[in-house]
């Protein structure tokens, strides 16, 4: 009987959201629908190819051509295989990359990687200095302008470096690869106590950058990859194109490949805009 009522009532509200063409509003909250032949989709991810970058460790990606060719069965078959690093591309770090014992990747909850986002521009900061660190200051004085980051954002922070894609040279500070490498690596990122700021402050949902780390090219604790994982807030990292984003007023929605035990994996990332 109650499932039955429970089951009634779902309808009803169903019909009254589709019956509203704005937004539904239900127990008080808005749950405006996106209206997808209105909103702007901007891709945030790089291609997977040769020219990917990749940690200095790693291996570049690879993509193998099984077939390409018309079949005696008289159709046409293409099919390849690739080979990657985990962390290499446009990614997701999983709180088990630097924190042991926590999410995988295909236990990180969807809930987690998807939704309201602001975009932090720091981009005068690293043209000025590459070995940047983004500071609790810089989040203050974007909140002055902007107002308070609301709790359970995606922060994206825009160092303005995914314009040197895919010159490693110019975006990694180093063409350089293995422990020499890793060395010479020359990048902004964002400073472990600003990240454990985010965390604590804002509750933030994930945190992403468009350079190879969260942390700065030649950081060696990786403070702020253990600030965030550890509290399974999940990073994303080599995004892209972050410069055609308004500062708020947009959703995130970043789904990686559900690599069981996976530590990281390549990403698909998209900014939503309303019209
Ligand atoms: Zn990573």
């Amino acid at each position: 009987m109650i499932r039955t009522l429970t089951r009634t009532m779902d309808v009803i509200v169903v019909a009254l959201c589709l019956a509203a063409s704005a937004g539904c509003a239900v127990g008080g909250a808005q749950l405006d629908r996106v209206d997808w032949e209105k909103a702007r989709l901007v891709d945030l991810t790089h291609a997977f190819g040769a020219d990917t970058i990749v940690w200095p460790m790693e291996q570049d990606f690879r993509l193998i051509v099984q077939h390409a060719e018309d079949t005696p069965g008289g159709y046409y078959y293409a099919s390849n295989r690739i080979e990657m690093p985990e962390h290499g591309g446009t990614h997701i770090d999983a709180p088990i990359h630097f924190s042991r014992g926590k999410q995988t990747l295909d236990q990180i909850p969807i809930k987690h990687t998807v939704g309201g986002a602001i975009r932090i521009d720091v981009q005068a900061q690293c043209t000025r200095d590459r070995d940047y660190q983004v500071t609790v200051r810089d989040i203050e004085q974007w909140e002055a302008a902007h107002g308070r980051i609301p709790d359970h954002s995606i922060v994206l922070v825009d160092t303005g470096f995914s314009g040197f894609w895919p010159n490693r040279k110019e975006y990694l500070g180093t063409e350089l690869r293995g422990r020499e490498g890793v060395r010479t690596l020359h990048f902004p990122g964002v400073h472990p106590d600003t990240a454990a700021w985010l965390v604590r402050e804002r509750q933030v949902r994930a945190v992403g950058i468009d350079t190879a780390s969260i942390d700065y090219g030649q950081s060696a604790t990786f403070g702020s990859h253990v600030a965030l994982l550890s509290h399974n807030v999940p990073v994303f990292e080599n995004l892209a194109d972050l410069r055609g984003l308004p500062e708020t007023g947009f959703d995130v929605i970043a789904l990686p490949m559900k690599i069981a035990g996976g530590t990281g994996g390549p990403l698909r990332v998209i900014a939503v805009l309303p019209h």
